[in-house]
């Protein structure tokens, strides 16, 4: 009985460690999101099954605004935390099969399966209302600072049935620099540019 549960043990062992080694492969460390590689991956997949089985898909694409600045003036550690903070609302704001992933930097691409434009519209107004309203409280970082607070820019697109997912994605991105050129904090959907 011994053997057989120090050799259980050792199993459980190397699944943990297949399991943590998997998390670090596709999960982004600061946010917890899926990085840009395992985000690629989801894109073609969702895009797949929206063409397969003729259901919509829309893609959100988001950016921290003046984000430069935050590092800049509070410094990076305070940043990070921007980040992270920023990261949770977005999580907290979304269904369960919605898929988040950091595509860059300050970042972050939201994919919402089952969802028309107008819905998705919707949500990215409720994420950018949310961030929009969070004091972020950097006091553990920088002493004598408390709150800070930061808003996002966020574009929005439909999936077109026949287009590349690459052409989708860049939808987004183009939507989220025309809310970047209109003067930020806002969202533009990419049937309006
Ligand atoms: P805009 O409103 O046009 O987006 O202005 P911005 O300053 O946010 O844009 P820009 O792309 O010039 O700056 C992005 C900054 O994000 C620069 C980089 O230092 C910072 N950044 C990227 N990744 C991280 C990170 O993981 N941690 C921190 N602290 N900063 C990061
Ligand atoms: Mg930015
Ligand atoms: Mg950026």
């Amino acid at each position: 009985l011994e053997q057989l549960s120090s050799q259980a043990a050792t199993t459980i062992n190397r699944a943990n460690v297949y399991a943590e080694i998997l998390k670090h492969a596709t999960l982004d460390a600061l946010t917890g999101f899926y990085n840009r590689r395992q985000l690629e991956e989801r894109v073609k997949q969702e895009v797949s099954s929206a063409k397969r089985q003729k259901r919509n898909l829309c893609a959100i694409m988001t950016d921290i605004d003046f984000f430069k600045s935050v590092n800049d003036t509070y410094g990076h550690a305070a940043g990070d935390l921007v980040l992270k903070t920023v990261s949770r609302i977005i999580k907290s704001q979304l269904r369960e099969y919605d898929i988040a992933g950091r595509y860059g930097g300050e970042e972050f691409v939201i994919l919402l399966p089952y969802t028309k434009l107008e819905e998705a519209k919707m949500v990215a107004e409720r994420l950018r209302s949310a961030v929009e309203a969070k004091k972020i409280d950097i006091s553990k970082i920088l002493p004598d600072k408390t709150n800070i607070g930061v808003t996002i820019s966020l574009g929005v697109a439909q999936y077109n049935t026949g287009d590349y997912e690459k052409i989708f994605i860049q939808n987004a991105d183009k939507a989220l620099y025309k809310a970047k050129e209109n003067g930020r904090n806002r969202v533009v959907t990419y049937e309006n540019i």
